[in-house]
């Protein structure tokens, strides 16, 4: 039986990245734009993964469908952890990438280097009547100390991958995608999706 997985975003890049992890399960992949959910949560937790597991739970009651929820972000250490949960918003409302690079950059400006940091992502897979599972992907880094290269997005231009001798957006989306927080956490949860297909 073909069960159907309802991956919690809205942004049809992570879908189809999502999608192309997921395609030898026997999962339809739908979203909440597919199946018209327009609530939105609120995203308070103080962790990724209590906010993953907010948003993974809310919907799979709402929708009665298996869901799959992430979340994600920086943490850089001379910040005590800033932006962490926090990165999406971390210069104010409409405000850019570019924007928050500059921040960051900014608030990091009189501390000594290396300015060590990871990206988190917390990936909740949750059942209607079930607790939801987390898995965890971490990628450790540097801060650079101005943007370099252009592909992906975020805070991609000034994390510096040290094991790559590049920053995030001087690789290729598949060399990204391989070794970045997200990759991590969703094959991991890709092997608990199996799992639980077999229960
Ligand atoms: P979300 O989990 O998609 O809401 O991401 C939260 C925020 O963390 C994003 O808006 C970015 O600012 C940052 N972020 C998460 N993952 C990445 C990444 O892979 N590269 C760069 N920035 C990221």
């Amino acid at each position: 039986m073909v069960r159907k997985l309802l991956v919690a975003t809205h942004n049809q890049g992570k879908l189809l990245e999502y999608g192309k992890l997921l395609q030898d399960l026997p999962l339809a992949l739908t979203c909440l734009d597919e199946i018209g959910v327009r609530e939105e949560v609120a995203e308070t937790g103080n962790t990724f993964a209590a906010n993953a597991v907010l948003k993974a739970r809310y919907y799979a009651s709402l929708t009665g469908l298996w869901t799959w929820a992430d979340d994600s972000g920086l943490e850089v250490d001379a910040l005590q952890g800033a932006p962490g949960v926090h990165s999406a918003r971390y210069a104010g409302p409409g405000a850019t990438d570019q924007d928050r690079n500059e921040k960051l950059l900014w608030e990091l400006r009189f501390h000594p280097r290396p300015w060590t940091a990871r990206f988190q992502c917390v990936v909740a897979v949750a059942r209607p009547a079930a607790e939801a599972e987390t898995c965890t992907g971490t990628l450790e880094g540097t801060i650079t100390n101005a943007p370099r290269g252009s592909n992906g997005f975020g805070y991609d231009p000034i994390f510096f991958a040290p094991d790559h001798g590049r920053t995030l957006a001087e690789l290729t989306t598949s060399v990204k995608n391989e070794i970045s927080h997200r990759g991590r956490a969703s094959r991991h949860a890709k092997e608990l999706l199996k799992n639980l297909l077999k229960s």
